[in-house]
């Protein structure tokens, strides 16, 4: 485990860094649940030195787990050789990152670097009034990010209400119904927005249907159809896309715009707007911009984790032990319903306990994450192990005890 003697200014330990924490940051996320200093695979080391199975992932974000020597080599070994230099040169790691993500979607193409989701959404919703036209029609119950842009995008009352008047001219409709699409779809529309599975929301599945219904309302509308993969992208539901995914979805779409981030870099900083066809060529220089996007640090961190989902056949991977995982959770009769495919996953209680089961669990060792106050979410690294998914499965009865019996005390 690595020392932090440089920061030890004051107290440590969990509770010695959290008061901390509590005095010099921002209260944005409410207090933390506890203060993590190292990790490998799907498990990390709280300060006090007691380990969790993270089932988590930073949020969809540590597709190889944490401290994975494929990683750590290309970060090490590009910070080492060029880590930033700005937009004004370009770089190896940039162009071949640009050229994968485009053969990996199968279709021809233009790449704007980012930095992170809500980046990524701003410059594709940007792009989208390059159309001419300025309404977006939007899911409720989406996520798209907490930029001024991205948050007028995202339907959530909570969040958008102390920061109106929002960017306008969009508009939501009921998600995974294609009939209230059609109907609010109409020759104003610059994009229709969508999340092949809403991850936010507590990973909400829509009809097989949906997406191929969506894209052709979309299309006998002029309008482009993005797609929001900034949580399902790059083998998070065991397919490089969501959208590719025969599980999610049946027939094919060829979305004009996707939005990545996430899991794209394995923790490193990245967004990315991909426009295919001629949407790609919307944007003129001036247009827009950024200093750090596709800087070579977070190319070379992106790039490694996309050889190593190929060369450890971590897709099928992924739908296999997200398919074990979804039995371990599921064979409890408290869990009243599980959705997603691979390794996001999301699941329903029979009662309102879903933090005090995320309370519960990491007591027992476990990082779960309670998107809703009945739902539970996983998204864990691809590279979750069975001993990982067979200490949940010993637990798990356990844990929905003491969360059950948690709330009859109260
Ligand atoms: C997390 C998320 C975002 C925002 O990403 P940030 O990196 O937090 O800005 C946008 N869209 C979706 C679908 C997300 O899950």
């Amino acid at each position: 485990m690595s020392t932090h003697t440089e920061h030890d200014a004051g107290p440590t330990g969990t509770n010695g860094w959290q008061e901390r924490y509590t005095g010099a940051l921002m209260n944005t996320f409410g207090p933390p649940k506890t203060t993590l200093v190292s990790g490998s695979g799907a498990r990390v080391v709280d300060a006090d030195g007691k380990e969790y199975v993270d089932f988590l992932g930073g949020i969809a974000v540590n597709t190889l787990g944490h401290a994975h020597p494929a990683l750590v080599k290309a970060v090490g070994d590009q910070v080492a050789t060029l880590v930033h230099v700005s937009n004004f040169f370009a770089t190896p790691g940039q162009v071949a990152l640009a050229e994968k993500l485009l053969a990996l979607l199968g279709t021809e193409g233009r790449v704007f670097f980012a930095n992170s989701g809500a980046e990524a959404n701003e410059a594709a919703f940007k792009l989208t009034r390059r159309t001419g036209r300025t309404k977006v029609v939007v899911a409720e119950g989406g996520f798209h990010g907490r930029t001024m842009g991205a948050l007028a995008l995202t339907s959530k009352e909570a969040y958008r209400a102390p920061f109106e008047p929002l960017p306008g001219d969009v508009v939501f409709v009921p998600y995974g119904d294609a009939a209230a699409l059609e109907a609010a779809v109409d020759t104003d529309t610059a994009a229709v927005l969508l999340e092949p599975v809403q991850g936010e929301a507590g990973v909400v599945v829509p009809p097989k249907d949906y997406l191929v219904r969506a894209q052709e309302i979309a299309r006998s509308a002029g309008a482009l159809l993005w797609l929001d993969e900034v949580q399902t992208g790059v083998g998070r539901t065991g397919a490089w896309f969501a959208h590719q995914n025969p599980a999610l979805v049946d027939g094919t779409v060829v979305p004009d715009i996707v939005t990545l981030a996430k899991g794209l870099a394995g923790g490193v900083p990245v967004g990315v707007c991909i426009a295919t066809g001629g949407s790609g060529k919307l944007f003129d220089p001036g247009n827009h911009g950024t200093t750090f996007g596709g800087n070579p640090l977070a190319a070379a961190a992106a790039l490694a984790v996309i050889a190593t989902i190929e060369s450890d056949d971590l897709l099928a991977r992924t739908r296999e032990i997200g398919a074990r995982l979804r039995e371990v959770v599921g064979s409890d009769a408290r869990v009243t319903e599980v959705r997603g495919e691979g390794l996001l996953i999301g699941i329903d209680l029979s009662e309102p306990l879903a933090a005090e089961t995320v309370a519960a669990a990491q007591d027992a060792g476990f990082i779960l994450n309670a998107p809703t106050p009945h739902r539970l979410r996983f998204a864990p690294p691809l590279v979750l192990t069975d001993a990982d998914v067979d200490a949940l499965a010993s637990a798990w009865a356990q844990v929905l005890d003491t969360a059950y019996t948690s709330r009859a005390d109260a």
